[in-house]
């Protein structure tokens, strides 16, 4: 298949390159000289724009960093500029409404699009082993699937358009309120005399038991390798984490749901930002409690 990929950032260059190694012939755009030179380096024909980048092609794909930029992209120059019949997907994480909104407009210009953002960071987009959650009509995810296939080690269909987006805010809050309350757990069993990795052993078999503690424990040297190990550098960022709860908060006062939890880790991650910290790992927000 002949692709356009839009946004070969952190995360999209990885992408583009699993698209590649997969047999698929990968058109490049992207805003910066050093991605696009990257993209280049791994085999992929690079644009000079969006509209020349998506003529001719079978499908496009996006991975942008926001839903104005992926609005204005979509709108300005790929609906009526990609060649009919061909299918977008679109794997930024981006407020529901835009995703919405965007995939209606292509849907009336005769294309099929789906919101397909991902769970994993740039290790998984690098491996090809990003989660995406898909949110379209049967027969656009149909054509979708394959395609994400290549980038990913699951493709779920969530439900219809902003489907994606919406598991992908409510799975990213949950993390959130998750990751803060392990850091309580450990931070008051210190506190109490116990030895963290001996709460660990107990914890990681008992209720409490979750991800952020089995997968990415937030305490150098117990669980897993992870972040902490590696003083909070890589991994997912602070100033990311954050931009999920907001669309996560976001999206909840839409539709007048009560979020507290989600609330008050938008509230402490922001904190923990604005205190100069976004670039370091999320669980890094330990080091405040
Ligand atoms: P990034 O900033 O590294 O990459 C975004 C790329 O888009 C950049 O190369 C930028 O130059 C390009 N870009 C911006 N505006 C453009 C335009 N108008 N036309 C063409 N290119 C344009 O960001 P990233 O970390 O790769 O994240 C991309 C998306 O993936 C975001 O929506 C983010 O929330 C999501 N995401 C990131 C991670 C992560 O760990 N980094 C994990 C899951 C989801």
């Amino acid at each position: 298949m002949k692709i356009a990929f839009i946004g070969l950032g952190n995360m999209g260059g990885g992408m583009a390159a699993n698209l590649l190694k997969a047999g698929h012939t990968v058109n490049a755009f992207d805003l910066s000289a050093e991605a696009l030179a990257r993209a280049k380096d791994n085999g992929c024909a690079t644009f000079t724009s969006v509209r020349e980048a998506v003529a001719g092609v079978d499908a496009v794909v996006s991975m942008l960093p926001n839903g104005k930029i992926v609005d204005s992209v979509y709108v300005g120059d790929v609906i009526g500029y990609a060649s009919k019949g061909a299918i977008l997907l679109d794997c930024s994480t981006i407020d529901v409404d835009t995703a919405r909104k965007v995939t209606a407009e292509a849907t009336v210009a005769g294309y099929e699009m789906v919101d397909a953002p991902v769970s994993g960071g740039i290790g998984a987009a690098n491996g090809g082993t990003l989660t995406f959650m898909v949110g379209g009509s049967e027969s656009a995810f149909a054509r979708a699937e394959p395609i994400l296939a290549a980038m990913g080690k699951a493709v779920i269909h969530a439900g219809g358009s902003g489907a994606g987006q919406a598991a992908k805010i409510c799975n990213n809050m949950l993390l959130g309120a998750s990751m803060i309350a392990t850091c309580e757990a450990f931070t008051l069993a210190e506190k109490l005399g116990l030895d963290l990795q001996t709460f660990y052993d107990i914890s990681s078999k008992s209720s409490g038991q979750n991800w952020s503690m089995t997968s990415y424990c937030p305490v150098p040297g117990v669980g897993p390798q992870s972040p902490a190990d590696n003083d909070y550098q890589g991994g997912f960022a602070t100033a990311l984490m954050l931009k999920d709860l907001k669309l996560a908060m976001e999206a909840a006062r839409s539709v007048d749901a009560n979020v507290p939890m989600g609330e008050k880790a938008a509230a402490l991650y922001e904190a923990f930002n604005e205190a100069g910290q976004g670039g370091f790992d999320f669980s890094a927000i330990i080091k405040t409690l």
